[in-house]
């Protein structure tokens, strides 16, 4: 079946969607996006995506043009047509087309949305570790918004994967912020320490959900910054997203971390994650 694709509220082949030129999300990177699991055709944690969507809407003075129900009706309306199971939702909302010009002026937002089937998820207990590479932190101070301007995430990307990395981690002034397209934690002792969003590091959605679960295995949730010296004393190292959920730490740029196992404590955390994954979207 033909992929589909969700656009300003019609369902369309993916391969006849269009957006113009003069759309300023292809000018200027003028727009914000989401990236949605969906398990078992069920999008998981859908309310905190759309939450986070309009929160990053409205820190680049953009307002989502449907109501937060009514998009969440039409993205069930949508993967009942959509033959993806398991995957993902992207989402992209720009500021509409108009003249070029900085300055906004009366635009017709562009919304638009797509699913993907993703491969399935590694098993921690038998995956190979993720090796970071370290990379300065030159992005903008507002990366709270997801907003779809990645180019300095993009160069890190690549930079991690040429030098025979998987993920760059951000530094700046000692201290680890984020990944490329990841959070990162350490666990020490008892705590499950990440640094805290807001300019430097975007409010993950895996991330909330494991500071939420923390407690359940007896760990204490502390959001601070964390210098890159500390996180390689940590007990465990992992990082999260929407499309890898938890990832273990094995390298970091040329010191070994743990190179034959993910750690207990990921594992445990790892395990009421997929618990609470499998509850929702059963
Ligand atoms: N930080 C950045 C820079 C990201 O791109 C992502 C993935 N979108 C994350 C963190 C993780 O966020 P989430 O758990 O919502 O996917």
């Amino acid at each position: 079946m033909a992929e589909l694709v969700w656009m300003n509220g019609e369902i369309v082949p993916l391969a006849d969607a269009r957006v113009g030129i003069e759309d300023r999300g292809f000018q200027f990177a003028d727009g914000v996006y989401e990236v949605i699991r969906l398990y078992n055709h069920k999008p998981f944690a859908l309310d905190l995506h759309l939450q986070r969507l309009q929160k990053s809407a409205a820190g680049i003075q953009l307002a989502v043009p449907i109501a937060i129900p009514a998009l969440a009706a039409e993205i069930g309306k949508f993967l009942a047509r959509a033959s993806v199971p398991d995957g993902m939702i992207y989402l992209q909302l720009t500021r509409g087309c108009a003249p070029r010009s900085h300055a906004f002026s009366q635009t017709k937002a562009t919304l638009l949305f797509y699913a993907r089937t993703l491969p399935p998820l590694t098993d921690l207990t038998t995956s190979e570790g993720v090796k970071l590479i370290t990379v300065p932190d030159e992005r903008w101070k507002r990366c709270w918004i997801k907003s779809i301007a990645l180019l300095p995430n993009v160069l890190a990307k690549n930079q991690a994967l040429a030098g025979g990395a998987d993920e760059a981690v951000f530094i700046e002034n000692e201290i680890v912020t984020e990944c490329s397209a990841s959070n990162i934690f350490a666990v020490i002792g008892q705590r499950l320490v990440t640094h805290p969003v807001g300019p430097k590091v975007l409010p993950g959605i895996t991330r909330a959900i494991l500071l939420d679960l923390a407690a359940k295995i007896g760990l204490t949730a502390e959001e601070r910054p964390l210098r890159e010296a500390e996180m390689l004393h940590a007990d465990e190292l992992f990082i999260t997203s929407t499309t890898r959920e938890i990832s273990w730490v094995a390298r970091w740029n040329d010191r070994n971390i743990d190179q034959s196992r993910c750690g207990p404590v990921t594992l445990k955390l790892n395990a009421v994650l997929r618990e609470r994954v499998q509850r929702e979207t059963a």
